[in-house]
């Protein structure tokens, strides 16, 4: 049983930024491409990853893992603010795996071309409550780290997209 509590301050526990940069010269850093993958996504992440490890080696769970990392970036966002842990580059066709494996299909593909066509980013987010993963499209190619949560609460604005229930 997870037992969630919603902050009143943060709904949304801010977990990457892809912002569009178009080609850089970089080569994407996701997978071991056979060829060269012109990297075109700055993705910046807003979780860490370093004691997990750690945590690991020590016997602990999955699931009690993903709780203590989970609580843990929640504890960072509420009181740091959110820091970026890692920075890498993406190719087209990893971004989009990423995006779509976070927030489904038709979420990724609409705030994916958005990105594309305004130089913009997007945010991977995941509602506190709930768990559920969303993607916020349209936000600034040139958004700051502390501009994010003020962002993540102009709900009338916002181009929050949950991702889609199957059935
Ligand atoms: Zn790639």
């Amino acid at each position: 049983m997870s037992k969630r509590e919603r902050s009143p301050e943060n709904p949304f526990l801010v977990q990457m930024l892809f912002r569009y940069t178009g080609g850089t010269g970089n080569s994407c850093q996701a997978f071991p491409h056979t060829e060269f993958a012109p990297a075109v996504w700055e993705v910046y992440l807003y979780q860490t990853a370093e004691q997990a490890l750690d945590v690991v080696q020590q016997g602990v769970e999955q699931e009690q893992l993903h709780q203590m990392m989970w609580d843990e970036a929640c504890r960072e966002q509420d009181t740091l603010g959110i820091r970026v842990h890692h920075t890498m580059y993406l190719c087209e066709e990893c971004a989009c795996q990423a995006i779509t494996n976070h927030a489904g299909e038709v979420a990724a593909s609409l705030t994916i071309s958005t990105a594309q066509m305004t130089s913009g980013a997007l945010l991977m987010v995941s509602d506190r409550l709930t768990e559920k993963a969303a993607v916020v499209g349209n936000v600034p190619g040139n958004i700051q780290e502390k501009d994010v949560l003020p962002l993540l609460k102009e709900k009338d604005t916002l181009d929050l997209r949950f991702k889609e229930e199957l059935c």
